[in-house]
């Protein structure tokens, strides 16, 4: 089989896994549920979602996907997980959603289909492949002039090792064991250094701010401390 390079299959191996996990909100992908609102309305607030042509790269269960397609997008979700994106595909069946699902790279996609998204988004995948700045290049790629693009991860500093990963997935443990790797993680200096040699013009950053307390997390502006999300536009 033809292999796609800027894939790591060992990650791929971790969400394969962990697949059945996707969709339950008290399981070890429940926090993603737990940030859905937060991060789908920093979408929101850059574009609207109503006939958008829309791709979700590294889509995962499809958790984000669906409130993408429930908010009006037309949608796309690759992701190189395949027993993942039978989840994925099982789950929008289910709740009569029509997303168009795809084993696809970003970097495959782009050969297709360069130029002809309003919106792309690309969370908390960046640090699961080896090269994030091709994958940056090919988001900037799949968008319209003036389109925008969204990105999550976790920044790469002592706190965001303490928090995410030493706090994460061996104190709270509500994250699997292993999800992320230190030497991954991306300095928002970085994304936005890729970002722009792509072309694309920074917006604004969010940091995710968690409370152990009650394991709620809220939206900090202009801060990326732990989990940020940035977004971006392609010049028009
Ligand atoms: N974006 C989703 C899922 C995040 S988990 C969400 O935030 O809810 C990271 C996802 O990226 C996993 O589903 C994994 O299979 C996928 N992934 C990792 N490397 C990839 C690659 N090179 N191309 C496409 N998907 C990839």
């Amino acid at each position: 089989m033809n292999q796609p390079s800027n894939v790591d299959r060992q990650e791929i191996d971790k969400f394969n896994r962990v697949a059945n996990l996707w969709w339950d909100p008290t399981g070890k992908m429940g926090m993603l549920h737990v940030i859905n609102p937060l991060r789908s309305q920093f979408v929101f607030d850059h574009a609207s979602m109503q006939g958008a042509r829309v791709v979700d790269v590294g889509c995962g269960g499809g958790i984000l996907t669906e409130t993408l397609a429930k908010a009006g997008a037309d949608v796309v979700g690759i992701d190189q997980s395949d027993l993942t994106l039978e989840v994925a595909r099982q789950h929008a069946v289910k709740g009569g959603l029509k997303i168009d699902y795809r084993l696809q790279t970003v970097e495959e996609l782009v050969a297709l289909e360069a130029g002809s998204y309003d919106v792309v988004t690309c969370l908390e995948m960046l640090e699961h492949v080896p090269d994030p700045a091709a994958v940056i290049d090919a988001c900037a790629r799949l968008l319209k002039p003036g389109g925008h693009v969204v990105f999550s991860t976790i920044n790469r500093t002592f706190k965001a090792w303490l928090f995410a990963i030493v706090g994460g997935e061996y104190i709270l443990r509500i994250l699997p064991r292993g999800t992320h790797e230190y030497a991954k993680l991306i300095r928002p200096d970085e994304m936005r250094r890729w970002a722009g040699a792509s072309g694309l013009t920074f917006l604004r950053s969010a940091s995710l701010m968690f409370n152990p307390l009650n394991k709620s997390f809220r939206v900090a502006p202009d801060r990326e401390d732990v989990n940020y999300m940035a977004s971006f536009t392609r010049k028009a």
